[in-house]
């Protein structure tokens, strides 16, 4: 008994030492933006008061949001430790993120360099350009986790960043900056959650609920400009106050735009802000137009998950080594149903088109392996296989979630749905008070019905296949999985899926089959084009002129060899998929449901 006491006493002086010595240290970076011909960050640290306790510097491995492994050791170049009298210290890359210094008492600087995360050539463990980061001659996009390396005894210590950048940029952030030019953070994931953008940037903001909004944009060719999609931001804002029922939780919000000529479309999380990397398109595109909205939706409406309602893996989010989560089902997936439905509910979008939406997820959906667990690619998000599953949880997700709403819905009478049930959670924990990790999914259950428990074992953490016609027609919408409309269309005969990374190739008719073709196969190239994720633009752009008839050669691997296959466009019945249609003569019962189910309660 004394001695637990003793322990006890020890450890709590200790913590109390170290915690103090914390916030007495200090880390300046000088970051250079400007005169960087090689489109390298050059990033110079000053250590004041640190006398350092450990020896490793290290650079994240994964941010909170992003659900990848983006190790960004490996765009570190040129690492460089210096005494307070300017020689060398000897440091050693001792592991992807780590540099271990040779004397970290006598430290007093830092330097190295960043490449651009979006020009460097990574053939393995590619990530999303928005969590990455990138700087060119007019603009730089900065994730801020993605430049600064630090001490893991110090992740509470103060940082200062002060940016170097030409006279004709200006910067958006929603960071505040000191009179003496510096952004001052109290711990490492402060910092991490502040994103800037610095360029030729157009600028709008508004207020709403009294919360001053600003929208920041890059548009390579000036084709975008803040003022012209401000009216987006401003109806994200104004559903998801409706639907939260509340005022957004922030005092101030910024949306950071990066819009080019490339097809990459993505976006991240942040507490006061939000990341939107975008093609620079026309906005009278509706799908174009519509998306921006619907994605600034999902990501304030992260403001109430993961940012507030969070298991303890991502509440304590260790940088050097993430721990997944399995409830990214609730993180992203809520976050991707509540963007869609809160537009249904708003009237912004009407039945019809909300469910469209949906046969476009299941389609999508298909593409990937149906026998993987929503639950299986949030734990395994930081491995391969699930890297190349992940998405999946934009699409198999949400119509787990639209049918949890609608059993929620009729078990209550209509009284309550998904979203009240994530409005009390939004209620029981918060930013400092995550919720326990392995229990979670009988802490929801408790609070809807053990149908609904039933549920999320079948349909998330196994992949039966889902009753998604007995459950949609509880609010009056017919779906049918597939049926011929009469008319033939062209067709390879396959279909691509990517089953773990690799893209291969399924449902092969007998035609394709006698020419060659079989069952997962993995997909080489078509007529020489290499075919690989990251160039899918450059080929499917060819695939999808082909004519009746039209030979082209596929180059697949199976069993390890290299196989080629002449093949041929074929005929066939056109067949539709995914149909949700609304019943014609619902009964009253089903009119009731849909009514609740159309509007927010
Ligand atoms: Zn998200």
């Amino acid at each position: 008994m004394m001695n637990k006491i003793l322990i006890l006493i020890c450890c709590f002086s200790v913590f109390c030492i170290r915690a103090q010595k914390n916030s007495m240290s200090q880390f300046k970076y000088d970051i250079e933006l400007k005169d960087n011909p090689d489109d390298v960050v050059k990033v110079r640290l000053k250590i004041k008061n640190a006398s350092l306790s450990n020896d490793i510097f290290q650079f994240v491995s994964s941010a909170p949001g992003t659900y990848q492994i983006i190790d960004m050791g490996r765009f570190i170049k040129n690492l460089k430790a210096y005494d307070g009298k300017g020689k060398i210290i000897a440091t050693e890359k001792i592991a992807t993120n780590q540099w271990k210094i040779s004397k970290p008492k006598k430290v007093a600087e830092i330097y190295y360099e960043v490449a651009d995360t979006w020009d460097a050539d990574v053939k393995e463990q590619y990530f999303y350009s928005f969590a990455g980061m990138t700087l060119e001659k007019d603009h730089a996009l900065i994730n801020s986790y993605c430049i600064i390396g630090y001490f893991s005894d110090y992740e509470k210590a103060d940082y200062k960043l002060s940016f170097h950048y030409p006279k004709e940029w200006s910067v958006g952030t929603s960071a505040k900056i000191n009179e003496n030019g510096y952004y001052e953070f109290n711990s490492f994931a402060q910092l991490a959650d502040s994103p800037f953008l610095f360029g030729r940037l157009s600028k709008a903001s508004f207020i709403y609920d009294e919360i001053p909004y600003t929208i920041y944009v890059y548009s390579q060719n000036d084709e975008i400009a803040a003022g012209n999609i401000k009216g987006l931001f401003e109806n994200a804002v104004r559903a998801n106050t409706k639907f939260i029922k509340k005022r957004l939780p922030v005092d101030h919000y910024t949306f950071l735009v990066d819009a080019e000529k490339f097809n990459i479309r993505g976006t991240l999380e942040y507490s006061n802000s939000s990341v939107y990397v975008m093609p620079e398109k026309d906005l009278s595109d509706t799908e174009f137009h519509d998306n921006i909205m619907t994605d600034a939706a999902h990501e304030l409406f992260h403001l109430v998950t993961p940012i507030n309602v969070r298991s303890e893996y991502i509440s304590n989010f260790n940088f050097a080594s993430p721990k997944a989560s399995e409830h990214l089902w609730l993180y992203e997936g809520t976050a991707e149903w509540a963007s869609d439905i809160m537009m249904l509910r708003n009237g912004t979008f009407n039945l019809p088109r909300y469910l469209e939406q949906l046969s476009e997820k299941l389609t999508i959906s298909e593409k990937f392996d149906s026998k993987y667990s929503i639950s299986q690619l949030a734990l395994n998000c930081y491995t391969e296989t699930g890297r190349g599953q992940y998405e999946n949880i934009y699409h198999r997700t949400v119509i787990a979630l639209d049918m949890i709403d609608i059993m929620i819905l009729d078990m209550s009478d209509g009284k309550r749905g998904l979203r009240e049930v994530i409005l009390e959670l939004n209620n029981m924990y918060g930013k400092d008070k995550p919720f326990e990790e392995k229990n979670f999914f009988s802490v929801f259950t408790k609070m809807t019905y053990p149908e609904v428990g039933v549920f999320l074992d079948k349909y998330i953490k196994n992949t039966e296949v889902m009753p998604i016609e007995k459950i949609f027609e509880k609010v009056g919408v017919k779906y049918t999985k597939e049926r011929k409309t009469g008319d033939q269309v062209l067709s390879v005969g396959y279909e691509l899926f990517i089953p773990d990374g690799k893209i291969k190739i399924r449902y092969v008719t007998p035609e394709l089959k006698k020419m060659g073709l079989e069952d997962y196969d993995e997909f080489v190239s078509f007529n020489d084009i290499e075919t690989r994720l990251d160039n899918q633009a450059e080929w499917l752009g060819k695939f999808a002129i082909l004519k009746p008839n039209e030979s082209y050669v596929l180059k697949v691997k199976r069993d390890e060899k290299i196989i080629t296959v002449p093949c041929k466009v074929i005929t066939v019945d056109q067949v539709e998929k995914h149909i949700f249609e609304m019943l014609e003569n619902p009964n009253e019962r089903q009119k009731k449901l849909q009514e609740c189910w159309t509007k927010n309660l």
